[in-house]
């Protein structure tokens, strides 16, 4: 698979470029809009991950470009906490998903891989999980036909236990997701919003989908 990757902050890049490469994927780098928006108008790639702010042409201008003219690569984009409105932005331009800074490089291939599995074209917007779903495009979401009105962290949280149904995530690792800070371990601010939200997902449902495993973390109900 070859990747191309806009994205100006050099340590970021060649993170990137040496995990994918180490997992076999073929990279391309480019540090600079413009010349980011030549090489993937120009040469064949499976998808791009591209960059929001760049100088020259930033990556919105980019993603408009390429979807303007009809080029269906996936593409993925690194967005900064806080640029939510660039995000939704670049989700109505044609993105077909994004990660947030900083991010394991795990969930990046995972991101690529489910990305060039689908047919181009089609924005993995909805993740779903037994009759719950979540709508990255709209941030509806939903219990079956029950609206469940979230705040911005509660909703990243979801996110999160959603896009990886089975897997348990750590304390630490919810953190670092939705908070993105240092935070002090030994605060309990992660069990608070993770009982807020179980309230407002599982409430009084039959079943319940967001699993405590005790000593580890939390999970949502699925395959691991
Ligand atoms: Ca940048």
């Amino acid at each position: 698979m070859k990747i191309l990757v806009i994205e100006d902050e050099k340590k970021i890049a060649s993170f990137i470029r040496k995990g994918l490469e180490g997992q076999g994927f073929i990279v391309d780098v480019s540090h600079h809009g413009d010349e980011g928006y030549i090489l993937a108008t120009t040469r064949p790639y499976d998808a791009l991950v591209l960059d929001i702010m760049l100088p020259g042409k930033d990556g919105l201008s980019i993603l408009r470009g390429l979807r303007d003219r009809k080029m269906n690569v996936p593409v993925i984009l690194l967005t900064a906490r806080g640029e939510l409105n660039e995000r939704l932005q670049g989700l109505n331009l044609g993105a077909d998903d994004y990660l947030t800074k900083p991010f394991y490089l795990e969930e990046l291939i995972a991101r690529l891989q489910a990305v060039t599995r689908r047919a181009s074209g089609t924005p993995l917007s909805l993740l779903e999980v037994e009759d719950l779903t979540l709508n990255l495009l709209t941030r509806e979401v939903k219990r079956g036909p029950r609206k469940i009105e979230l705040t911005a962290r509660e909703f990243a949280l979801l996110e999160q236990l959603m896009r990886s149904p089975g897997r348990v995530f750590t304390r630490m690792q919810i953190c670092e997701q939705v908070w993105n800070y240092d935070f002090d371990p030994g605060s309990n601010l992660v069990d608070v919003y993770v009982q807020r939200l179980r309230k407002k997902v599982d409430g009084d449902e039959p079943v319940k989908l967001i699993e405590t495993i005790r000593g580890v973390g939390y999970r949502i109900k699925g395959r691991a």
